[in-house]
């Protein structure tokens, strides 16, 4: 007896592209927000100027950031992301982002 498997994707291309995405902690889709808007850009976005000074990993490059959005919807902490990630629909323009690159950082 040959048995078949009818197995159905829980979500669809688009859906499952979004996931991927997506990094834990954002308040919602990457992508979601303003063409060419990272987190880095948004007033949410916390721990403003904090670099990284791992000579091997990312030095001189902004640390990973939490969202304050996503922590006010969620009632607690959420998870640190890249904040070169593209900015979801609640993003709002902070005046004076940091840079991604500590500006005077010498390798
Ligand atoms: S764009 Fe702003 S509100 Fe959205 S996840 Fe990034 S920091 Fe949070």
């Amino acid at each position: 007896m040959q048995q078949t498997m009818h197995l159905t994707q829980p979500y669809d291309s688009d859906t499952q592209d979004r996931i991927k995405s997506t990094p834990a902690g954002m308040a919602h889709w990457a992508g979601s927000g303003p063409e060419n808007k990272t987190c880095r850009e948004c007033k949410f976005m916390l721990k403003h100027g904090n670099f990284s000074t791992n000579a091997k990993k990312n030095a001189g490059r902004l640390k990973p950031v939490k969202c304050a959005k996503h922590e006010s919807m969620m009632g607690g902490k959420g998870a640190s992301f890249d904040p070169a990630t593209s900015a979801c629909r609640f993003f709002q323009q902070d005046p004076e982002p940091p840079s991604l690159v500590q500006s005077n950082w010498r390798a």
